[in-house]
């Protein structure tokens, strides 16, 4: 840190600052970790300096050899981890691998059947005649997936994000009354709607998904099956999630984050069967820059990791952690969303402290406790102020805690929230974004938490 505090000492200050607030917080943001000494160390050094357009063994750039050996290593351990057919890690994030994936899926669907069709070979400088006939075989290009209030992403469909733009979206949201996804509901939805992809995934939906159902559906009506595990990819590779809830055997291409609960470091991933290798290969130049050969070399370390015994151990500890959050909330009055969970993460609604999300995530931040605000299924503070507060178990567990751990974190929040008032606006009426947090709370909370 000495040599960038010479070159530019803000940036070792804010380095180091970032640091204790880490260390001295209870990070319990459901997409964080912590990853290892080992990670951090792959990527730091002098592969970030090479240029390796193309893929293995197939770039645009001489020089590629250590680039090749890196990315293969990353591959092989991707694969024989989630035991897929074909595995991309170039993605430089999950939004970059789920458009690689839905580039694949479009060539692979859309365009090439379409240039067949309309006869076209070549794709670029056409004729206006051959423009009007490859407009003309060029499909309908829709999209089922998970509502955002529900705990979908904006990546699958959703106007806010590019893939808004590219297809034509229709969501399923879950049961009213239960909160659960309901797979009739699902069914009936892609019959009435033919998706070309059919997504499943989520960012903040606290229950398992099953990919068996999800696929028999996508079969029926003639969709691509499409798995963001973004969220839950450690959960798979740690086998917590197995059988209909590995998404690996069941969805055709599958992508992920490598940051969340994998431990590993910023990026994203695709693994898919060998029918959609050839176009996923194609994300750099297609839709990535040059690939990131220092965060591959960091993501193969990290996967490595993930193939040891104890990162199954641990990925069974994140979820018997969250269990037992989700438990001590409830036992001190809380609701929860779905009523508990069975994967990494809790939705807590917190209407009923008398809070939206903005001042629920707000307080706690002030006790210490960093978590953020998350809608909740129909919320009536919609998206911004929310009502909902999102936690997960995934960054704490690496630091070690505990069930009994996670049960004092819950006596934390409800005593934060319990104490926290909504605040009044500059009209007067009573604010959706400030609150007053009772005196002393905030101290006693924090002095807590550092014993933990
Ligand atoms: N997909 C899901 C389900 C996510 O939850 C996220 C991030 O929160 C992403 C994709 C996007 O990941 P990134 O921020 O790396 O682009």
């Amino acid at each position: 840190i000495d040599v960038v505090r010479g070159v530019e000492p803000r940036i070792a200050d804010a380095i180091g600052a970032e640091i204790e607030d880490q260390r001295a917080s209870l990070k319990l943001i459901a997409s964080e970790n912590y990853a290892s000494p080992a990670v951090l160390l792959a990527m730091g050094n002098w592969f970030s300096d090479k240029y390796a357009e193309g893929t293995i063994g197939r770039r645009f750039y001489a020089g590629c050899r250590n680039v090749d050996t890196v990315e293969a290593i990353a591959a092989e351990h991707a694969r024989e981890l989630f035991g897929a057919q074909h595995a991309y890690v170039q993605p430089h994030s999950g939004i970059d691998a789920n458009l690689v994936a839905f580039w694949a899926v479009l060539a692979q669907r859309v365009e090439l059947p379409a240039l067949e069709r309309a006869g076209v070979r070549q794709v670029n400088d056409l004729s206006e005649e051959d423009w009007e006939r490859l407009r003309k075989a060029l499909g309908d290009q829709r999209m089922l997936g998970m509502s955002l209030d529900a705990g979908g992403h904006l990546t699958h469909g959703f106007r806010p994000n590019i893939s808004g733009k590219m297809f034509h979206q229709r969501s399923y949201g879950t049961d009213p009354e239960t909160g659960l996804l309901d797979y009739d509901a699902v069914r009936a939805a892609a019959r009435e709607f033919r998706p070309l992809i059919l997504i499943a995934g989520y960012s903040a939906y606290p229950r398992r998904v099953n990919f068996r159902i999800m696929r028999e559906i996508a079969d029926e009506v003639g969709a691509t099956l499409m798995v963001d595990m973004a969220h839950f990819a450690g959960l798979v590779a740690g086998k917590v999630l197995t059988g209909d809830f590995d998404p690996v055997p069941h969805a055709q291409i599958v992508t992920t984050t490598t940051h969340k609960s994998l431990r590993g470091p910023r990026g994203g991933m695709v693994l898919c069967d060998d029918s959609l290798a050839d176009q996923v290969d194609r994300g750099c130049p297609m839709v990535l820059g040059g690939p990131l050969p220092h965060v591959m070399a960091a993501k193969a370390v990290a996967l490595a990791e993930a193939r040891q015994p104890a990162f199954q151990d641990y990925a069974q500890r994140v979820v018997d952690n969250a269990q037992s959050l989700a438990d001590g909330l409830t036992r001190r009055g809380a609701r929860l969303v779905t009523g508990g969970t069975d994967n990494h993460l809790v939705l807590l609604d917190v209407s009923g402290y008398g809070l939206t999300g903005r001042q629920a995530e707000g307080a706690l931040l002030d006790a210490g406790i960093v978590t953020n605000r998350n809608a909740i299924p129909r919320d009536p503070n919609g998206a911004w102020y929310t009502s909902g507060i999102r936690l997960g178990t995934p960054a704490l567990t690496t630091r070690g805690l505990t069930a009994d751990g996670f049960d004092e974190v819950a006596e934390l929040i409800d005593t934060v929230l319990s104490r926290t008032t909504p605040g009044t606006a500059k009209s007067g009426k009573p604010s959706k974004a400030t609150y007053v947090l009772a005196e002393g709370v905030a101290k006693e909370v924090a002095d807590r938490s550092a014993d933990l």
